[in-house]
């Protein structure tokens, strides 16, 4: 699996597997499952409640902890120094380990910094190997690239074909920011797994739709993190590296983009006040 050096020289693979709306009873079984198919990216968050399966399935594994790139993500309902803290803490011994690979700020909401500085002192002691962000646009980006000790290595946001995001990859690449994308599948939205232009690329090379928009990000140095709990996705979603697209593919496909989420934009007002209320439910506010 080709890897990513990151901004302190910590290598992470390109392609992983993503963690999100895999329930805590089934997400063991899916988890040694991704091992056993070749992923040794996982990607895990508080919010997912599921880092203790995570956990499980990394020692039950037959993969050594040191061939695992392990992310969590902090929720932004643990923003702040303090609650960071504990958080990771509490990260820690449910995914039983001693140290974590990457740890990211899920959103770039509440008290960021705070959780960034508990963050950095994490990392200091040498119980994160690297720290990032996520869902960070260009202008908290800069901001917290410039004010903060650490620059952040990674940034994972939402990326796929239909939402290419290339302002914002300029300027992740301006700061040495890696990139991730969270929903390279785009969650299946727009038609992905049917879309004619990824079809017909894919014929080509034998390959399907998901193939082709996954391959796409890779080229652009784009780390992936696609998600599925059936075994032969799994499969189909790393067979990945035994083609590549050419300049011109990958200027179609670059016309795929259509320059806007398709899941919500973190800054619209309604998104964070729906948000806001996870933080208003949970702290009685
Ligand atoms: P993906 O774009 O990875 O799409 C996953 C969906 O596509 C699932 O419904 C899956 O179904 C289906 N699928 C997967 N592979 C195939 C295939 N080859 N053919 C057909 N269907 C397929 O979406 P995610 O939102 O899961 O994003 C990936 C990861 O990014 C997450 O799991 C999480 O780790 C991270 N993430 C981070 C966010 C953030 O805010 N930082 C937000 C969202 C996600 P099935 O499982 O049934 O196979």
């Amino acid at each position: 699996m080709p890897t990513v050096t990151l901004n302190n020289g910590v290598k992470m693979p390109i392609e992983g597997f993503g963690g999100y709306q895999i329930s805590n009873r089934e997400c063991k079984q899916v988890v040694l499952k991704a091992l056993e198919t070749g992923y040794r990216l996982l990607d895990t968050a508080q919010a997912y409640q599921n880092e203790r399966a995570v956990g499980e399935a990394m020692i039950e594994s037959d993969v050594k902890r040191e061939d695992i790139f392990l992310t969590t993500k902090v929720d932004f309902t643990n923003s702040g120094y303090e609650q960071t803290k504990a958080s990771l803490y509490e990260s820690l011994e449910k995914l039983q380990v001693d140290y974590i690979d990457l740890v990211i700020m899920h959103q770039a909401y509440g008290d960021y910094y705070g959780g960034y500085r508990a963050l950095e002192e994490f990392y200091r002691e040498g119980k994160i190997r690297a720290i990032g962000v996520s869902n960070f646009f260009p202008d908290r980006l800069i901001d917290l690239s410039t004010f903060a000790d650490t620059v952040p290595m990674v940034n994972q946001v939402e990326s796929h074909v239909f939402y290419q995001q290339p302002e914002a990859r300029k300027i992740m690449k301006q700061y040495g920011v890696q990139m991730e994308s969270w929903g390279p599948l785009a969650e299946g939205k727009n038609n992905f797994f049917h879309h004619p232009v990824l079809l017909s690329i894919g014929e080509k090379y034998g390959k399907t739709a998901a193939q082709i928009g996954l391959r796409f990000l890779t080229q652009k140095d784009i780390v992936i993190i696609p998600k599925s709990v059936h075994a032969e996705r799994m499969q189909e979603n790393i067979n990945i590296w035994d083609f590549s697209l050419t300049e011109d593919e990958m200027r179609e496909l670059e016309t795929l983009d259509i320059g806007k989420s398709l899941f919500f934009d973190h800054r619209a007002p309604e998104t964070v006040e729906w948000l806001m209320d996870m933080y208003r439910y949970r702290f009685h506010k």
